[in-house]
């Protein structure tokens, strides 16, 4: 069943109410979330799902479902499970997040600093990586982290575009992860765009400014086979906003 999407509007809610469509061996459905399910390397949302009685379900991670745009909310073990029908309150574990989406929204600016073909990348709330097809002699932690932190401080604001798959067609340079292919079938994909910095597709979500992101750290660069050299970061600051 399709779930309303409220994250992909406003990154910034952290609560809502939804009514129950389903719940089954995977998870809990809800007609609409706030909730964002692991994908494009950013992982699942954790939280809460209050009950009208006083119950609390605690959420332990957000996956997609088999539906287009479905979500399953995943409880952890021993919660209890609402009914069918039921209107719950949605409430994400928002610091969590917003570490995430600082960190994702570093990785777009960290993959302009870092010109090359990026195979992967991953987001935790403590952590980033990005993996690039690139020569070792061609990265210097020192480098890098400052390339960044000099976007960053442009604190410039970011954009949601969306085109359509038949335009993405047209500028296949728009797709720097070659592991990661946008989500496609719905007719449209959806950019985030840092002016003059970055544009590409992406489904995760991100900070309003990249001031926000504050600062970053490169933790490690070390290589993961021939062709791959990852780049992990975290946020210098990572309780801040
Ligand atoms: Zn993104």
């Amino acid at each position: 069943m399709t779930t309303e999407l409220l994250f992909r509007d406003d990154a910034y809610l952290r609560s809502a109410t939804a009514r129950v469509v389903a719940v089954g061996e995977r998870g809990i459905e809800l007609d609409r979330t706030v909730f964002y399910p692991q994908g494009g390397g950013q992982m699942g949302d954790t939280g809460v799902l209050l009950r009208a009685n006083g119950e609390t379900i605690a959420i332990a991670d957000t996956r997609k479902g088999d539906a287009l745009d479905s979500v399953v909310h995943v409880p952890a073990p021993g919660a209890a499970l609402p009914d069918v029908g039921e209107t719950v309150a949605l409430e994400i574990d928002w610091a969590r997040r917003y570490a995430l989406m600082r960190l994702h929204t570093a990785l777009h600016v960290l993959s302009c600093v870092v010109v090359a073909p990026v195979t992967g990348g991953n987001i935790a709330p403590d952590k980033a990586r990005l993996d690039f097809d690139i020569d070792m002699s061609l990265l210097d932690a020192a480098t890098i982290e400052r390339g960044t932190n000099e976007l960053i401080v442009r604190g410039i604001d970011t954009q949601t575009v969306w085109i359509t798959d038949a335009e993405l067609d047209t500028r296949p340079a728009l797709v720097k992860t070659m592991s990661v292919q946008p989500p496609r079938g719905a007719g449209r994909v959806r950019l985030l765009r840092i002016p003059g910095i970055d544009l590409q597709p992406c489904g995760g979500t991100h900070v309003k400014n990249v001031g926000e992101i504050g600062a970053i750290r490169v933790l490690r660069i070390r290589s993961e086979g021939r062709r791959n050299r990852r780049v992990e970061i975290a946020l210098s600051a990572p309780a801040a906003g």
